[in-house]
């Protein structure tokens, strides 16, 4: 899209968001309800995008009209990242982890009190970060079961 800027840099507001996908921002907003994408929030709360943003949202949009997944199906595909390998998580931890033991939303989607994740900034997480693009949970998947 925009080659000589940096990919993860959040810079577009969400009107220059939305132009650029052709959505609208109620579209973009309810994305962010919903919990499949995290926007980068400045102080004031407004919300930017960046071009990695703007992928991932680019797949969500074809998971939805090209292969007619809904909503809450690909939030239960996001609930299939395994973050506890990823993160390295303890058999403690796992065990009172509503991520590792639920299968209705992305590691992102709950709040985490006394566990690996709660200090963290999941809009930074590699879990989080990695999964932008389509086919890189599958990538994932496979490297984990080789
Ligand atoms: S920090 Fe957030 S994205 Fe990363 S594993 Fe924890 S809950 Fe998931």
């Amino acid at each position: 899209m925009f080659q000589n800027l940096n990919q993860d840099e959040p810079i577009f507001p969400i009107r220059a968001a939305a132009q650029l996908l052709k959505i609208s921002v109620h579209t973009l907003r309810m994305y962010e309800r919903e919990g499949l994408i995290i926007p980068f929030k400045k102080e004031s709360s407004h919300r930017l995008y960046s071009q990695t943003d703007l992928k991932r949202i680019e797949c969500i949009r074809r998971a939805i009209n090209e292969m007619k997944i809904s909503i809450n199906g690909i939030k239960t595909m996001y609930s299939l990242i395994p973050c506890w390998e990823i993160m390295g998580c303890s058999e403690e931890n796992r065990k009172n982890c509503k991520s590792y033991n639920e299968h209705s939303k992305p590691c992102w989607g709950y709040a985490h009190e006394k566990n690996v994740c709660e200090e963290k900034k999941c809009r930074d997480c590699e879990v989080y970060k990695k999964h932008s693009q389509c086919g890189e949970i599958k990538e994932l998947i496979k490297s984990i079961s080789r």
